[in-house]
């Protein structure tokens, strides 16, 4: 219920009601998710174009409620930001996917996730200080993967961040390029070390001809900036073969695997040959 501010009246809309109620629960099971082992990453696997080789993965948060079965993160990650849970949960992801790392072979990195709310927080390049350290794997084996949004709030302040994540030897990748307000201006000022562009312009890449010219811009770009380019969202071979004909760096997608727990890594081996 809520009042109107004009009569002080207070008047129920039941839809509301509903979907308001529904995201207060899922939020406070959340809180009990974390402690109660119903969280768990899955990683999915990212390689070269060129050759096929394995470059590392992805770690993708899943969740299993006990009553309503697996939930995606694009449902509970807005509502743990929302409620300030995302600091402990993405600290959680951050430990379990450095872990998992330290144990696999030494050439593959892992690449995390990072909220907005994570990257205003000043304390976020000693807290990744501490989990390298606590986990033992080495800085330049971690990479974080950043949207636009999360660096436009402040500006300077996640320069600032930024730039020590990147003394410490982590690496840090541009996630969803191409969909935010500004990602010339965002490439121009923050030092990413890599560009991961968005799923939505490997889709119509064989269809058509103007994301086709986008992209190719983008790789020329990104070539005199000299950082590589991820294609997300590699769904079928046509858009490998088109990839590799313009010398995309590294792509990531369902062809090449899918999200899935940490046994993938050793059941992969070296290399995926599509095509
Ligand atoms: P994202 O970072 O852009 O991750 C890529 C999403 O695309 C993942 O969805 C992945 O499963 C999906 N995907 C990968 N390849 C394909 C493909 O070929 N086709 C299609 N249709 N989908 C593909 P997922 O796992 O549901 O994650 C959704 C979003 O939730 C992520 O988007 C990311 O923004 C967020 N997220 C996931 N895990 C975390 C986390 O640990 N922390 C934070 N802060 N956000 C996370
Ligand atoms: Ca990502
Ligand atoms: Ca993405
Ligand atoms: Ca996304």
């Amino acid at each position: 219920a809520k009042a109107d501010p004009l009569t002080n009246i207070c008047f129920y809309d039941p839809a509301l009601g509903e979907a308001v109620r529904e995201s207060r629960a899922l939020a406070s099971d959340l809180r009990q998710a974390i402690e109660s082992d119903q969280l768990t990453l899955h990683y999915q696997v990212q390689t070269s174009i060129g050759s096929g080789e394995i470059r590392g993965y992805e770690a993708l948060l899943r969740w299993t409620h006990p009553e309503r079965g697996n939930i995606p993160p694009s449902r509970f990650i807005p509502l743990a930001e929302a409620n300030g849970l995302i600091l402990q949960l993405g600290d959680w992801v951050l430990r379990r996917a450095c872990l998992d790392a330290a144990a696999w072979p030494s050439h593959l990195k892992v690449a995390v996730n990072l909220s907005a709310i994570q990257l205003t927080h000043i304390a976020l390049p000693q807290q990744i200080h501490q989990v390298l350290i606590e986990t033992g794997l080495p800085p330049a084996r971690l990479e974080i993967e950043l949207t636009e949004t999360a660096l436009i709030k402040d500006k300077a302040q996640s320069l600032h961040i930024m730039r020590q994540i990147k003394a410490l030897g982590v690496s840090i990748a541009l996630d969803d390029f191409g969909t935010g307000y500004s990602s010339l201006d965002t490439l121009r000022t923050f030092p990413f070390d890599k560009i991961k562009l968005d799923k939505s312009f490997t889709d119509e890449l064989k269809t058509d001809p103007r994301s086709l010219a986008v992209v190719r811009a983008v790789l020329t770009l990104a070539r005199s900036l000299g950082i590589p380019v991820l294609a997300e969202g590699i769904e079928t071979v046509e858009q490998l073969e088109l990839l590799r004909i313009e010398h995309c760096d590294e792509g990531q997608g369902y062809l090449l695997g899918r999200p899935a727990p940490k046994d993938v890594v050793s059941q992969l081996g070296q290399r995926i040959e599509v095509g």
